[in-house]
Parts: C-alpha cells; sequence; structure tokens
C-alpha cells in the first residue's frame, strides 16, 4: 500500500485540519455534546410554532410542553441521584467482587437492559460452511451499578430463554 505522500497527498494536523474546516465550510458543524434536541421537544416546538397566535391549539400545545418539561425534570432528577451514589461508594470504598456479606443502610442505583442477541458459532469444529449458517442464538442482560459505573453482564443461552 503506498502511503499519502507517494499518491501526492498532503498530510496537515488535525488542529490545521479544524481550522481549514471552520474556514471553508462554516456551515457545517458537528453537534456539540448536549445541543440534540429530544424527539418529543422538536415536534412540540414544531406544533407551536405553526398553531395560529393566540388560539386554543396554541394554549393546548404549551401545555403538552410544559407537561413533557415537567417529565424532563423528574428524569433529570435521576442523574442526581446517581452522583449521590457514586458518593456513597467512594464514602464506603465499595467495589463489586466476592465479599463476605454485609449490610448497609445505604441507597443504591441499579440500571439493567436486555440487550439484543448475540451469535456465536455452535460447534466451532463443524466442517465446511455450515459453521457461519447456525449460530447459537445468546441473549445479554446487563446490570450495571451506576455508583461503582461498573457492570456485570449475564448470557443467556438460546435453550433457557
Ligand atoms: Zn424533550
Amino acid at each position: 500500500m503506498k502511503s499519502a505522500k507517494e499518491l501526492g497527498e498532503c498530510t496537515i494536523c488535525k488542529s490545521s485540519f479544524k481550522a481549514l474546516w471552520t474556514q471553508l465550510l462554516p456551515h457545517i458543524r458537528i453537534c456539540r455534546p448536549r445541543t440534540d434536541l429530544c424527539w418529543q421537544c422538536q415536534q412540540n416546538n414544531d406544533q407551536l410554532i405553526s398553531s395560529a397566535n393566540p388560539s386554543e391549539r396554541k394554549t393546548a400545545e404549551i401545555k403538552k410542553q410544559q407537561g413533557h418539561l415537567q417529565l424532563v425534570q423528574k428524569e433529570r432528577a435521576v442523574y442526581e441521584m446517581t452522583a449521590a451514589c457514586k458518593k456513597t461508594c467512594d464514602d464506603y470504598q465499595l467495589s463489586i467482587g466476592p465479599s463476605p456479606p454485609s449490610s448497609k443502610k445505604i441507597r443504591m442505583h441499579y440500571s439493567f437492559d436486555f440487550a439484543q442477541q448475540m451469535h456465536f458459532a455452535s460447534n466451532p469444529l463443524q466442517p465446511g460452511p455450515m459453521y457461519f449458517l447456525t449460530p447459537r442464538k445468546c441473549g445479554l442482560f446487563g446490570v450495571s451499578c451506576e455508583g461503582l459505573q461498573k457492570q456485570g453482564n449475564f448470557l443467556i443461552d438460546d435453550g433457557l430463554s
């Protein structure tokens, strides 16, 4: 394989690339973190803009968006709870792993998700292309301890689910 110099291309550093990009293509931007809107906000705002001013429909759209924003505020409280769990883990020096039974009067936040199925070879010694045609399914169930920022994964065989 030929290098960029051999191909007659020039290379520039990342900061020069970004400066040139900003100078030459200012209308194309990379979305900054937390600047993306949620789909519900986008739809509610579009409805608000398109409704006549003042009208019952506009009032209903405003109430709908206020209800959504109150719900969002409740959901954000979970992030505060997660931060409190991290502090608890630091204070008690908790970790995941084998340990003697111990009850503590603390609060912890766990989240879990059943991920999509994974496929893997059912018989690695099976000859020929059938190796790839008959994968075995395996469910992936993850439990995350938000305070520790660690996750345990459980693999559930297709025959058991
Ligand atoms: Zn929203």
